[in-house]
């Protein structure tokens, strides 16, 4: 019988050109020549170092098994200090080389991650919740990181970090190192309140 349903073969390589043209797209915004872009290798999240393996399993949804992972190195990375980012429209998550060896102890991988699973949760929503602020009395002229994909991202991170074992003041230390605008922490210490 024939089958119009894709296989999981078929799928992933169907992510893997989206995957593929977004980092020539976005690489070449940013003056980067193709061949480094095309060399980017694209893992899947069963290949990531065993380490990863916690925080995935925190997050625990099967349709992670279709997220993409771009080790981008760190001679072209241009996202300022921070290791990661996301491309959750294309199921991708894009982390710096040398990030990726380490050890994650301040969790992105898990912030990266529920930032696709959001997407994937609702498509027609991620936009606009991008552009909606988490909480009101939160004032900052900036929609980033006060909005409601940032907080779902940001409370599976500090739930993992938690769990970890970590205190609230460690986790604030943790971001100390991305973060310097006291309107950060202020959005920061209200996901706290709800978690300590
Ligand atoms: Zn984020």
């Amino acid at each position: 019988m024939e089958s119009f349903e894709l296989t999981r073969e078929q799928m992933m390589a169907e992510r893997r050109m989206n995957a593929k043209k977004f980092l020539s797209d976005y690489f070449k915004d940013k003056d980067i020549d193709s061949a480094e872009a095309e060399n980017i290798p694209l893992i899947n999240i069963e290949n990531l170092p065993s380490r990863y393996k916690e925080q995935i399993d925190l997050l625990h949804d099967p349709r992670l098994s279709s997220t993409l992972i771009a080790v981008v190195p760190e001679k072209i990375w241009t996202k300022s200090k921070q290791p990661s980012e996301s491309n959750a429209e294309n199921d991708l998550v894009l982390f710096r080389a040398d990030y990726l060896e380490s050890k994650d102890d301040a969790a992105w991988m898990s912030h990266e991650l529920a930032h696709c699973l959001r997407f994937k949760d609702a498509p027609e929503q991620y936009k606009a919740d991008s552009q909606t602020p988490a909480f009101d009395d939160v004032k900052s002229e900036y929609l980033y990181p006060n909005n409601k994909v940032e907080e779902y991202a940001f409370r599976r991170q500090f739930e993992f970090l938690k769990q970890e074992g970590l205190s609230r003041e460690q986790i604030i230390e943790k971001l100390k190192v991305d973060y310097q605008e006291q309107t950060d922490f202020n959005f920061f210490d209200k996901l706290l309140d709800q978690l300590y």
